[in-house]
């Protein structure tokens, strides 16, 4: 598939990863609704670039139908982008006591929940689009974590919700193959955004010490090209890839 002149919707694009994928598909000639609850940052990026901004809270019904129609004010459109996560931390028994419940439901809620909220409101859209000559009508791409399959003290919410969004990959693939949308998802490792930058920076750089190769925090740039490679080459379907430098993570 094409990139140039198809219509996207990024998930989370106000920051970090989405902000990265935003300006990839935008530097390929795509159009862009930036769906985010980071009003500030987000309009401010979808002004340098000359694209559409939306507050959509991914939790939400009717935040994601408007992020949804405003993409299909721009155009047809062709593919999703989940990047929207937040990641706290609580041990299961802590100083005050046991995990908080609320807590765990919030972050299940937006990373695993919000994620098909966003999904099959799009899939909807795009099950309408002509085909390309390939048959292909749309793609969705998700973001779990490696914290899906080796998560560390402290990430029991985070790793479950990861975990969710890595499993409900292969059957919304298998489910809408016939339809021509694809589903795929990347397990990111360790990542230099504000999710990571809040640390002390001998923990970021313990941390990217601890990346086999290559040795360095992962960019936006880079799981950019993923999303490239995945929206152009449609073998590509029903699969989560790490996208981690070899790191397995310690507990
Ligand atoms: P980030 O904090 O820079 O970006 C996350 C964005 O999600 C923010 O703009 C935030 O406003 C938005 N968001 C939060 N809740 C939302 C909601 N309810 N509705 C809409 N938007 C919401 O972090 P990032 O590192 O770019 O993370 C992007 C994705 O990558 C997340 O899903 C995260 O879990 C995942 N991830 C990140 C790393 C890493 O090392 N940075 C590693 C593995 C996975």
């Amino acid at each position: 598939m094409e990139i140039a002149n198809k219509v996207f919707i990024v998930t989370g694009g106000a920051s970090g990863l989405g902000a990265g994928t935003v300006r990839m598909l935008v530097e390929n000639g795509a159009k862009v609704v930036i769906a985010d609850v980071q009003d500030a940052p987000g309009e401010a990026l979808a002004k340098e670039l000359g694209q559409r901004y939306v507050h959509c809270d991914v939790t939400q019904e009717a935040d994601g139908k408007n992020a949804v129609a405003a993409a299909r004010e721009l155009g047809t459109l062709f593919g999703l982008v989940n990047c929207a996560g937040v990641a706290p931390a609580a041990k299961i028994v802590g100083k005050n006591g046991a995990h908080p419940l609320d807590l765990f439901q919030k972050v299940v809620s937006i990373n695993l929940i919000g994620s098909f909220n966003m999904m099959r409101l799009a899939a909807e859209a795009m099950s309408a689009n002509s085909p390309e000559p390939t048959g292909e009508r749309g793609v969705m791409i998700n973001t779990a974590s490696v914290a899906a399959f080796d998560g560390q003290i402290g990430q029991a919410a985070y790793a479950a919700s990861k975990a969710g969004v890595a499993g409900m990959t292969l059957p919304i693939a298998r489910d809408l193959a016939k339809t021509g949308i694809r589903c795929m998802t990347i397990a990111p490792g360790i990542f230099g955004t504000p999710m990571i930058f809040g640390m002390p920076q001998e923990v970021q750089d313990s941390l990217a010490a601890s990346i086999p190769f290559p040795a360095r925090l992962g960019r936006p740039e880079d799981y950019a090209k993923l999303v490239q490679s995945i929206i152009t080459n449609d073998m590509l379907n029903g699969e989560t890839i790490r996208l981690d430098g070899a790191i397995r993570m310690p507990p």
